[in-house]
């Protein structure tokens, strides 16, 4: 009888070994995996297959550092690879840092002004030294349907079941004064610079959200429009964007601006970033670096 009993064991053991293999297998079919080393050409390649839109010839998507055939050991993501995130990037072992934003001060990443900075020069150099390959993420980011970004964003505001149209952040919240949405945003995002344009006792339903800094232009268009009230902003031009919003509210017109600063405003975008490249990208770890936000106010940090 006891004999009976183990060989029964050792058949269930068997067959569920084989059940972990089965599925194990099927996850393995779903992602093409060869033994040669991931090389960054690989993983740019197919974030170019998995976004909706065509891949533009004049981009800011480019490599800042590194090139298509250097081997990769680990992919980070983040807002921005500032010299801190790419530290630690190079800590975790993730010799790849995919960024939204530049690596050096302006946007096209162009290096003549800066040759003899120490700044500028520390930073190339850590990023060399360690073979480190950066690429930037941004048009494309954007312009694949749904935005990375925004979907990111929408996910980490918390307001979806106040949206008014899928995927366009405008929302309806309950009425609450001004302040309420500004405490809301500071305690979310844990930002330590919010800035509110508008008197606090403002009562206010209607928002849009607004990612980064699309220029004042695009900014007005969101605050025109008679589903919003308040415009939550990365950053924008102080004497465009703020002053429009000073004088209509002059004007006895219920309008306001929040900014919650640029990086709080798109972070979480280059957060689901991660997750995204996980779908496709199983040969290395894939993580998401916050850069964080990069101000403090006096009254914040108290
Ligand atoms: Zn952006």
């Amino acid at each position: 009888m006891r004999y009976l009993s183990l060989v029964i064991f050792i058949m269930l053991c068997l067959l569920s070994c084989q059940g972990e293999q089965r599925s194990s297998n099927n996850a393995a079919k779903a992602i093409t995996v060869s033994n040669a080393p991931l090389q960054a050409g690989d993983v740019i390649n197919r974030i170019k297959e998995q976004v909706t839109c065509d891949w533009s010839e004049k981009t800011v998507d480019t490599y800042k550092s590194g090139n298509e055939e250097s081997s990769i050991t680990g992919i980070a993501t983040t807002f921005l690879a500032t010299y801190d995130v790419l530290k630690r990037a190079q800590a975790a072992g993730l010799n790849m840092v995919i960024t939204h934003e530049p690596t050096y001060y302006n946007h096209l990443d162009e290096i003549s002004f800066f040759e003899e900075d120490p700044v500028f020069q520390k930073k190339r150099d850590f990023i060399r030294d360690n073979k480190m390959v950066v690429f930037r993420f941004h048009d494309h980011w954007h312009r694949t349907q749904p935005d990375g970004i925004l979907l990111g964003m929408n996910e980490r505001l918390g307001w979806k079941e106040y949206e008014i149209r899928p995927n366009d952040l405008i929302f309806e919240l309950p009425t609450q004064s001004l302040q309420s949405i500004a405490d809301y945003l500071q305690q979310h995002f844990q930002a330590t610079s919010v800035r509110v344009v508008g008197p606090r006792d403002m009562e206010v339903s209607k928002v849009g959200f607004s990612m980064g800094s699309p220029g004042s232009q695009a900014q007005i268009e969101i605050l025109r429009m008679d589903e919003v009230e308040v415009l939550i902003g990365g950053e924008t031009h102080e004497w465009e964007t703020v002053e429009y919003v000073r004088d209509a509210q002059a004007q006895g017109r219920k309008k306001a601006l929040i900014l919650i600063g640029h990086a709080n405003s798109e972070e979480a975008g280059m957060e689901y970033c991660a997750e995204w490249l996980q779908g496709f990208i199983s040969e290395v770890p894939v993580q998401f670096i916050p850069a964080g936000d990069p101000f403090w106010t006096p009254e914040a940090a108290k």
